[in-house]
């Protein structure tokens, strides 16, 4: 058993990048691997007859590519420069597969290894299958019409599974018509971090039981299924625009790699109105390199704007940027207190002020906590003095500016509205001197505000 050294084999740079939209990925137990991409092929520990093969000069390309549990154990499709096509495998090919091959009538011709010797051979009409594979990745090939008999033949591309049930196939398409009656098995069944990988690179809508969406744009994918567990795969969408391509990589242990869209562009203005917001629980964000992901600082609120299923939402911070935030991160259980647009509350200011000024005996100060929006650490201070009215001048400022040219005005108005000289012969009873304070501190926020506006000139 020879195999090529630690780093990338040098003879893979022969090799002319694949075209676009076309991926190879191959994994084998330990560290063994083949990748290629339409910029070029990558890999470790890659069995020598197939090194040799590749450093002799006349493989243009490798097409695809399957590695069994045994180094011996291999199938691999080559593009030569002169134009052919040839099939390789390993020297521990199993006779069945022998056998099946012989009864191929098409050129087409895919070998994928599963751990412990399982795989599944296909060419375009025909299927096989050796030792276990999950039960649902078996019916899926079942109700693949090879055959072509409804005048609509199909045949996978790639086929990745792992032993604790979890698989995709691509090259397949779902039904043309909705899927109403069952059964139907979807072509593909994922759990835990494969799950949730997928979940996040699909926009989260996609659910198991229904096979009938998103399926199209997904131009590779592979599990890794030499691993104890399903942590080690690779999934990439096709590319839906000029900002690149979509995928996910999570290879062992460590961090899965996420490219995807911005999440912005998939927000609509109207949505940010009315949602709810929430605290955060804790710092940062689940995945330190996934930049979609809002970074949450610990007990500032974010504003919930959509439920993404699978546990995730898309949400934005008061910095006013959006991403996606998990449920564990957020205390969603929580009284998150409603999102009141600035305009509906200038209006409700508006409304408060007009009827406190019109009373002559006023017992409460009017609630003002609808205009809390601001998370300074400054303002924090006076947002919980006991005297005060719970908004910092920052709040009010916000919702006031609205008013656009007629500020000054308006302003001025309001300060003399809250004078607390003027609010003093209103004021009834022994709330008095809290409701005289609470006019004060308003009193003081607008005429902050119109000195700002004044010296802007
Ligand atoms: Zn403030």
């Amino acid at each position: 058993m020879a195999l090529v050294g630690m780093e990338t084999c040098p003879a893979l740079d022969l090799l002319e990048p694949l075209p676009d939209g076309h991926y190879v990925t191959a994994f084998g137990p330990g560290h063994r691997c083949l990748f290629g991409t339409p910029s070029g092929y990558g890999g470790k520990f890659i069995p020598t007859e197939i090194a040799e093969r590749i450093a002799s000069g006349d493989i243009k390309r490798v097409n695809y590519a399957s590695f069994g549990a045994n180094v011996n154990e291999w199938f691999i499709e080559y593009a030569h420069r002169d134009g052919g096509i040839t099939y390789g495998h390993g020297p521990d090919t199993p006779q069945s597969l022998y056998n099946f091959a012989a009864t191929r009538t098409t050129p087409f011709f895919r070998v994928q290894f599963g751990a412990s010797g399982s795989f599944v051979a296909w060419t375009d009409n025909s299927w096989m299958i050796q030792r276990i594979i999950p039960d649902d990745l078996r019916r899926c090939l079942e109700q693949i019409d090879m055959e072509g008999s409804t005048g609509r033949p199909d045949r996978p591309t790639n086929i990745s599974w792992h032993n604790d049930g979890s698989f995709v196939m691509t090259g397949v398409q779902p039904p043309k018509q909705p899927v109403t009656a069952r059964p139907w098995y979807p072509m593909w069944k994922l759990f835990g971090s494969v799950q949730r990988d997928w979940s996040r690179l699909w926009g989260f809508g996609t659910s198991d039981e229904r096979a009938d969406c998103s399926m199209g744009p997904l131009v590779h994918a592979a599990i890794n299924p030499h691993r104890d567990m399903c942590d080690s795969y690779v999934f990439i969408k096709a590319p839906t625009g000029a900002d690149g391509i979509d995928y996910v990589v999570r290879i062992g242990t460590e961090e899965s790699v996420l490219h995807l869209q911005p999440p912005i562009k998939t927000v609509a203005p109207d949505e940010y109105r009315g949602k709810r917001w929430v605290r955060s629980l804790r710092n940062g964000r689940p995945h330190k390199t996934d930049a979609w992901e809002l970074l949450l600082k610990k007990n500032e609120d974010v504003r919930i704007l959509r439920d993404q299923g699978r546990g995730w939402f898309l949400a934005q911070d008061r910095r006013g940027m959006v991403g996606y935030v998990y449920e564990d991160w957020v205390d969603l259980k929580g009284a998150g207190k409603p999102y009141i647009p600035p305009a509906v509350a200038l209006a409700r200011f508006k409304s408060d002020s007009e009827q406190l000024s019109s009373s002559t005996s006023a017992t409460e100060f009017p609630d003002l906590s609808y205009m809390d929006h601001c998370t300074d650490e400054q303002c924090k201070r006076v947002k919980e003095d006991e005297n005060g009215i719970g908004i910092c001048v920052h709040d009010l400022g916000r919702v006031l500016s609205l008013e656009g040219k007629g500020s000054a005005t308006f302003l001025k108005t309001e300060r003399n509205k809250w004078h607390p000289d003027r609010f003093h012969r209103i004021c009834q009873g022994r709330q008095g001197t809290e409701l005289v304070k609470k006019a004060q501190a308003l009193f003081v926020l607008v005429n902050e505000l119109l000195e700002e506006l004044e010296e802007q000139g």
